[in-house]
């Protein structure tokens, strides 16, 4: 009689304490921090936003110094959210996108210098749980087209992509066209929130800005591509 009792009320104590923690867990995030953390944690200083634990663990990291509570995201799913596209009026660089929209992704594979695998944990209906991106607007030296010899700086630029996503964790925006003819996901990986992987590839000389198509950040990526010719950095160095 006891020991059933004991055994009910420890039975109700853990689930209490899971649902607790699984639906009403609030973490706090800062404006331009990667962390969430406990209410007390002394990182939040400047300011500090309320948010629940499964959409922070969406978008930032556990804080490494208050240990707040951490969930398997894969429960929560990311499969109502909308895709977030960058074709606003007023958004006119990559930088300024915003970071808390975006869809989180892992690389999982590379391709070439702008092209890589990547892995979403519950999708949203429109996307697959493993997709083959191509960086929107950037065009790198061709690698492993099947009737082109390699072009001069393809292996660099595609090194740089591999030693740059692969293995992490990155964030997605969309932007008109959600894919290509060969049904590859169109997207601009960010590797921080204002850090545009796409961008990066450009302005550090790995690669075109790819004008055939129209896209947001187009004069953006245009100027990148005049900096980096100006400045001799990576292919135009030669
Ligand atoms: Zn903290």
């Amino acid at each position: 009689m006891h020991l059933k009792t004991t055994a009910f009320f420890i039975f109700f104590l853990l689930s209490s304490s899971f649902l607790a923690c699984e639906q009403s867990e609030i973490v706090f995030v800062t404006n331009t921090g990667r962390a969430y953390h406990k209410e007390s944690c002394p990182s939040l200083t400047s300011s500090k936003i309320a948010v629940s634990l499964p959409d922070a663990a969406r978008t930032h990291n556990a804080c490494l110094t208050c240990n707040p509570p951490v969930i398997d995201i894969r429960k929560f799913p990311q499969n109502n959210m909308e895709l977030y596209k960058v074709n606003t009026a007023g958004l006119k660089n990559s930088n300024a996108a915003n970071h808390d929209l975006m869809l989180k992704a892992d690389v999982v594979g590379h391709v070439d210098g702008d092209t890589v695998r990547v892995r979403i944990n519950n999708p949203p209906k429109s996307l697959s749980v493993v997709e083959t991106i191509r960086l929107l607007g950037v065009d790198t030296p061709e690698t492993v087209h099947p009737n082109l010899s390699v072009q001069e700086f393809g292996m660099e630029a595609s090194d740089f992509t591999k030693d740059n996503l692969l293995g992490k964790t990155i964030f997605l925006a969309f932007d008109w066209d959600l894919r290509d003819k060969y049904g590859r996901l169109l997207a601009y990986i960010y590797t921080a929130p204002g850090v545009c992987f796409n961008a990066a590839l450009i302005s550090e000389g790995y690669g075109f800005a790819y004008l055939d198509y129209p896209f947001q950040f187009m004069e953006e990526f245009k100027s990148l591509e005049q900096k980096a010719k100006k400045n001799k950095r990576g292919l135009w160095a030669r």
